[in-house]
């Protein structure tokens, strides 16, 4: 009479078989997929590679790839996708400033024209640079 009514019905009881079973499959389930499919999620809102970025998290990542997902910048840096070289946005110099590429850094430097040295922005390299315009000298 105070038999367990529950698990001794049967010899076989599919949730004691089961549920280890299900437990992992669950466990993959939202330790790995979970994260990979958010990853992915942001990895395309961000304009990126999603199904890249679900492989990579799946496979490598885990529930990194989340993490990854988020801090990774904007269209760059993706796992399966070589980042393409971003058309450098060629402006053109201010009027009455010219362009000198530094030697050094190969930082643009744009300078007044009637300046004749400039200090690199980027790696401070000094550059004497010969005036553009002779006739606008400073008084
Ligand atoms: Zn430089």
């Amino acid at each position: 009479m105070d038999t367990q009514v529950l698990a001794a019905d049967n010899g076989w009881n599919p949730i004691i078989v089961l549920g280890p079973v299900l437990f992992f499959l669950l466990l993959i389930v939202f330790v790995w997929l979970l994260p990979a499919i958010v990853a992915a999620l942001i990895a395309e809102n961000k304009g990126r590679n999603g199904i890249g970025w679900f492989f990579a998290t799946v496979f490598f990542l885990g529930p990194l790839g989340v993490g990854f997902a988020l801090i990774a910048p904007h269209g760059a840096m993706d796992p399966f996708v070589l980042p393409t070289p971003a058309p450098a946005a060629k402006r053109k110099p201010t009027h009455g400033r010219q362009r000198f590429t530094c030697p050094r850094c190969g930082a643009e430097n744009d300078i007044p024209d009637t300046d004749t040295s400039y200090d690199c922005w980027q790696c401070d390299e000094h550059r004497k640079v010969k005036p553009k315009t002779t006739e606008a000298t400073k008084s």
